[in-house]
């Protein structure tokens, strides 16, 4: 998170290779694909393992993850290896992009883990940030288009996954299967919340409206009063540093795809050593994906829904 079209947006015009575009769009979802894991008929019984992992995820460094990765994919030949580079390089921006947006989201919103007040307002910004962007872009794109990736593509990198996190976490947190159900289900979820004419969403708001249901559904319009985009350029603090910044999104943007020329380099450039690890290390600078160095808590916001 944030929501997946403004990870959809912000990526779609860094594609490298046409061929793998679909893949490396899946990518820039990152690992909240496996927050949707288990939202299927199907019980899948290890859901809450998963689920979790996608949020641990999100709360380390994750140099290791991604410098394994990339071990992992140069490892490989031909075009195997270039569809698991692809989907590397999509996971990272997914990260550069989190850890950058975030600090933004929480402020207006409120922190997510300590209240669950907070927690829903978090996915209502994130869905609104999204149609906002969408608006903005004159893109209508439906969510479930926007991650649809081919199947094989996927399978080769829900292994490359399953490898990679089992060995760091030294026991088996993933099948070789799962990131691929994941994202079956994540299409499935995307399937059963949204609409084109926004059908779904108000039959959300109007019985289910403090439901975490209804902040992923995505809303059709946004309240004309709230300034999603910050195009005002308000003072907002970062909720760690208590830094001010009036950035606004695009130009939040603009320095997330500095970050993506970084790992970009450090990918074309790639040799299984020390150095490449110390690269992406500063690239991290021990920041996780909701911006916040780790040694450091969240202190500074401002509810905007008050
Ligand atoms: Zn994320």
């Amino acid at each position: 998170m944030p929501a997946a079209l403004t990870h959809y947006l912000f990526s779609k015009n860094l594609v490298k290779n046409d061929k793998y575009k679909d893949i490396f769009l899946l990518a820039c979802q990152g690992p909240d694909t496996l927050f949707f894991y288990g939202y299927n008929i199907k019980k899948r019984d290890d859901k809450k393992d998963i689920n979790s992992f996608g949020f641990y995820l999100h709360s380390i460094n994750p140099t290791d993850l991604y410098h394994n990765m990339l071990a992992y994919a140069f490892k490989k030949d031909g075009e195997e290896k270039e569809i698991l580079i692809e989907f590397t390089r999509g996971f990272v921006y997914h990260y550069l992009l989190d850890r950058t947006i975030h600090p933004y989201v929480f402020y207006n919103t409120g922190f997510p883990y300590t209240n669950k007040k907070y927690n829903l307002n978090h996915g209502f910004f994130e869905g609104s940030l999204d149609t906002a962007l969408m608006k903005k872009n004159n893109c209508n794109i439906s969510n479930r288009k926007a991650i649809k990736a081919n199947k094989k593509y996927i399978k080769l990198c829900s292994t490359m996954i399953a490898s990679v996190a089992n060995s760091m976490m030294k026991k088996e947190i993933l099948k070789d299967d799962s990131y691929y159900k994941a994202y079956k289900d994540f299409r499935l979820v995307r399937l059963i919340l949204d609409s084109k004419y926004g059908i779904k969403k108000t039959i959300f708001n109007k019985f289910f409206h403090n439901s975490p249901m209804n902040t992923l559904s995505q809303p059709r319009n946004i309240k004309d009063n709230i300034d999603y985009l910050n195009d005002k350029k308000s003072v907002w603090l970062n909720p760690a540093s208590g830094e001010e910044s009036n950035c606004n999104i695009e130009e939040l943007f603009k320095k997330v795809e500095l970050d993506t020329r970084i790992i970009d380099n450090i990918i074309y450039n790639y040799k299984d050593n020390i150095v490449t690890r110390k690269k992406i290390e500063k690239l991290v600078n021990n920041i996780n994906h909701d911006g916040k160095p780790l040694n450091m808590n969240m202190r500074f916001f401002s509810n905007i829904y008050r």
